[in-house]
């Protein structure tokens, strides 16, 4: 597959967009986090048409709704022209247009980047001339679609590949670790990244990246392919943005989408804050290994205890990143550097790790033996085989009887004894349980 680029999806509320965003996504995208209970949905993700792969943004998803609108929609758009090569505006085909919908329209197109208008909720024939209407607003082409039942996305996506820049230049080596740095603001990650890509370890070339501005850096370590995906070091400047923290999020967002492992850095001298808790759950979200760094090691006040104390406390505010090894350093002093680079290196060889199905097997024979499935309505869950379908994420196909009545503790339990049987410290490990009858 050949990665072309990204479209993003603007729109006024309940036009459509996610709906849009999950039809072309090909699955129910939206992501519940069993620790935390919330249900949200996801806003970044890859797409493929005609052997073409894509990443696809909501930018509905992204603003936050405690804005008023008329700032929220514009924020949208300006986002979709910084981001995207493509764009798809929705509108309701049901309602007429207006002002706001022109605002945008204008704003889009006087960027400069193909616009293709969707008119939305054509689920039959009894709308399509509505569409017309839209021809007003100055486009040169209206697409009548139906998120719901389908309709109509398939000629829209022939046209957003058609207009797509040729391939980009940002397909790397095979065994290339690919990584970013990702954090709040001023817990070092620039700083840190300029340590890792220090002069003693050969810069091979910055390419601009997929997104705008981001820069990806390819070095060389003992024969190991990187490249790092820089988002620490951009800032954007001279034009406001109506929402940083969430545009900041998006970036993170698509740093992490495009790495094999997702650095999350620490400040050391601060306590875990909720958007430390947020950025880390994209981590989960988008399956990739993970290696916690806690920065400024250099300043914090310490004591035989505190290390043990601090990993602690990540460990259980963090539950769904307890698979990934923590590293104590300071990007500062470039001290530590290369232990952390040894963590990414093992991390990213376990991402990649393939067992032996009967090895397999056998655990997990004897894990039930131990510790029987929980039983759903007197009937006891039977698991007959498993075999592991898939890397990065290192994913499992268990065959049940009952697929729809596994607990998640028991999987919990069953990937515990996978970890505890192989090594796959930093990778995440992924269940796919299939219905076996007997
Ligand atoms: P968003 O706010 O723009 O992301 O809109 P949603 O995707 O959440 O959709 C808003 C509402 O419109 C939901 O109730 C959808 O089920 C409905 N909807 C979306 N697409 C269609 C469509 O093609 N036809 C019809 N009839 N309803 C749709
Ligand atoms: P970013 O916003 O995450 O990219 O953070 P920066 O790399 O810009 O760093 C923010 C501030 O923290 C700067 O003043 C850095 O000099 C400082 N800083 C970064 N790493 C360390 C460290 O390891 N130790 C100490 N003492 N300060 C650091």
């Amino acid at each position: 597959y050949i990665m072309r680029g990204v479209v993003a999806i603007v729109g006024r509320p309940n036009v459509g967009k996610s709906s849009l965003f999950n039809r072309i996504v090909g699955e129910r995208m939206s992501i519940t986090d069993d620790a935390s209970g919330i249900t949200r949905d996801r806003i970044y993700a890859k797409a493929s048409w005609l052997n073409q792969d894509f990443r696809i943004i909501d930018t509905g998803g992204i603003i936050l709704k405690d804005e008023p609108f008329s700032k929220e929609i514009r924020a949208q758009a300006y986002l979709a022209i910084d981001e995207a090569d493509v764009i798809i505006m929705v509108v309701n085909a049901r309602n007429s247009i207006t002002v706001e919908d022109e605002d945008v329209f204008n704003i889009l197109i006087r960027s400069g980047k193909p616009v293709l208008l969707a008119a939305n909720k054509v689920d039959d024939n009894s709308f399509i001339d509505s569409i017309y209407d839209f021809y007003s607003l100055g486009c040169e082409e209206v697409f009548p679609i139906s998120a719901l039942h389908g309709i109509g996305i398939g000629d829209l996506l022939d046209r957003v590949i058609e207009l797509m820049p040729e391939e980009k230049k940002n397909n790397y080596d095979e065994g290339t670790l690919k990584f970013c740095l990702i954090g709040q603001p001023n817990v070092g990650k620039s700083t840190l990244a300029n340590s890792i890509v220090g002069e003693e370890r050969v810069i091979t070339s910055s390419i601009p990246g997929t997104t705008r501005d981001a820069i990806d850096t390819k070095f060389t370590r003992n024969g190991q392919k990187y490249v790092v995906i820089d988002t620490a070091g951009i800032r954007k400047q001279g034009k406001i943005y109506e929402n940083a923290e969430k545009y900041s999020v998006l970036r993170a967002i698509s740093a992490i989408e495009r790495s094999d492992v997702a650095v999350l850095v620490l400040d050391g001298t601060n306590e875990l804050s909720e958007q430390d808790k947020r950025i880390s759950g994209y981590i989960k979200d988008y399956n990739k290994a993970c290696v916690i760094v806690v920065n400024k090691w250099d300043i914090v006040n310490k004591d035989d205890k505190t290390m043990q104390k601090m990993t602690e406390k990540i460990k259980t505010q963090m539950p769904y990143l307890s698979f990934a090894p923590i590293v104590f350093l300071s990007a500062l002093n470039s001290s530590r550097i290369n232990k952390l680079l040894d963590e990414l290196d093992l991390v990213f060889i376990n991402y990649n790790r393939r067992v032996q199905t009967s090895v397999l097997n056998d655990i997990l024979i004897d894990a039930v033996l131990l510790n029987q499935p929980p039983m759903f309505n007197g009937d006891r869950i039977k698991i007959s085989y498993a075999t592991q379908e898939d890397i990065c994420p290192p994913s499992f196909v268990l065959f049940v009887n009952n697929e729809k009545h596994m607990h998640f503790s028991y999987l919990r339990y069953l990937e515990n004894t996978i970890r505890d049987t192989f090594e796959f410290s930093g990778s995440p490990i992924k269940f796919v349980l299939r219905k076996k009858d007997n």
